[in-house]
């Protein structure tokens, strides 16, 4: 909750929990590119995600040969939002 110089309070906009949508709100953000990429790999959509467990599963990622193996989301995953 933020607090604006009058004293009140104004909740913060809620994030987005879909990473393609997400990453189409902040198109120069290299990293949120990157997570909506592994997001399209294990199956999610721009209208949907994919099936549960698939944070884990690009968090495990074994991928190896992927050029984006090594930027890929792991610890910093929460579940249910992603960390910007
Ligand atoms: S790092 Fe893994 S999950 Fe991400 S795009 Fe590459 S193969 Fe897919």
């Amino acid at each position: 909750m933020f607090t604006k110089s009058d004293g009140t309070h104004k909740d913060p906009k809620p994030r987005e929990a879909n990473w393609i949508r997400r990453s189409q709100q902040n198109p120069k953000s290299l990293k949120l590119a990157i997570r909506a990429t592994c997001f399209y790999c294990v199956g999610g959509t721009e209208e949907e995600e994919p099936d549960s467990g698939w944070r884990k599963v690009i968090s495990e990622c074994t991928s190896f040969k992927c050029p984006l193996h090594t930027y890929r989301p792991t610890k910093t995953i929460r579940e249910g939002v992603p960390s910007t």
